[in-house]
């Protein structure tokens, strides 16, 4: 169920639009389908699904123009935002607002607006669905009908894509969404050339956890795992589960040597973790580190990671190796 929309909490507004991990995303289609929708629908000459933080508005999908962000206060969804309802402008030569704003009097010249809030479950307005014309029109009831449906679908898909990303049992990152931070810290190593590590890990003997003490225990060991090595990790990682009893933490600008260290971090803090039920259970991980070379691609990366993390388990377990 919807509850009150919160126009007054711009903090917690900036919160709920962090929470969905939405801004700098990668392109998804079910977005652009909804804008491709939208202008055909409506006829428009643009559609668009902005995100607004303090700053800027993001241009999460957008057709008929060629901007990926613009500054918030040259927007008409700041004021859309700011609404639990449509806005409808038929004509912005005619609206004291508008009359004189960048978008209408530069070469975009839009004449007409219909904007609608993306609005969270729990009441934040993070961003908008819009469309816009050249030309003046007469919206009517039924337009401001259609948007609210479209406005319904945009966050309907951003709340599954916000559950796929992540994983149910320890709340960390699923494989798919890590897979494209992976993607993605890649792709900015190519431009920036800047340090980037990979520490992979195992539990160990997982398996004679499962078989001694059942399959609950085992799941709880998974989820205190992955709570002690997100209280133990820096702000900026990023913590994946890659499949059953293995996880990935991605270290931004940190070399071979860091990552060393902050591996070395991790595994202590899983060794010094307990369960409350099972306080006499210890359990510990191995790790294998990899830095990104030029022009290696995510696959080899990964592989060399995972190859150091035998080594570790082949060396005795509870260690890092590096490759
Ligand atoms: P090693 O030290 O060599 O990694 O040994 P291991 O026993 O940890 O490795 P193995 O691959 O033999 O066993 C992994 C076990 O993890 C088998 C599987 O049943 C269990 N497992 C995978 N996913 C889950 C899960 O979500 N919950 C629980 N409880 N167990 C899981
Ligand atoms: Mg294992
Ligand atoms: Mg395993």
């Amino acid at each position: 169920m919807q509850h009150d929309v919160k126009l007054h909490d711009e903090p917690g507004r900036l919160a709920a639009l962090e929470r969905t991990g939405l801004i700098g995303s990668q392109p998804d289609a079910e977005s652009d389908h909804l804008t491709e929708l939208a202008s055909g629908v409506y006829g428009a000459s643009m559609a668009y699904i902005a995100l607004l933080d303090d700053r800027r508005a993001w241009l999460k999908s957008i057709q008929g123009a060629d901007i990926s962000e613009l500054p918030v206060e040259m927007t008409f969804c700041q004021y859309t935002i700011r609404q639990d309802s449509i806005v409808a402008v038929d004509d912005t030569l005619q609206d004291e607002r508008f009359r004189n704003h960048p978008l209408v009097t530069g070469p975009m010249a839009v004449r007409s607006y219909l904007g609608a809030p993306l609005t969270t479950p729990d009441g934040y307005n993070i961003g908008t669905i819009c469309i816009a014309d050249t030309a003046p029109r007469a919206f009517t009831a039924r337009d401001i009908e259609l948007l609210k449906r479209f406005s319904r679908l945009a966050m309907a898909n951003f709340e599954l894509r916000q559950i796929a990303a992540r994983d149910q049992l320890t709340d960390t990152w699923s494989r798919r969404a890590f897979r494209e931070l992976l993607d993605q810290a890649v792709s900015a190593h190519a431009r920036n050339h800047r340090p980037l590590s990979i520490v992979t890990f195992d539990l160990d003997r997982f398996k004679s956890i499962n078989d001694t003490y059942g399959h609950a225990a085992g799941d709880a060991v998974l989820k205190a795992t992955a709570r002690a090595v997100s209280d133990s990790m820096r702000r900026d990682e990023a913590l994946g589960r890659l499949g059953g009893e293995e996880f990935a933490v991605l270290m931004h600008d940190t070399d071979a040597a860091s990552a060393s260290i902050g591996a070395e971090r991790l595994r202590a803090a899983i060794e010094a973790a307990r369960l409350v039920d099972l306080p006499q259970l210890t359990f510990t991980a191995s790790f294998g580190i990899a830095t990104l070379q030029d022009g290696e691609t995510l696959e080899a990366w990964l592989e060399r990671a995972d190859r150091a993390m035998y080594a570790a388990k082949t060396a005795g377990r509870n260690r890092v190796a590096t490759a």
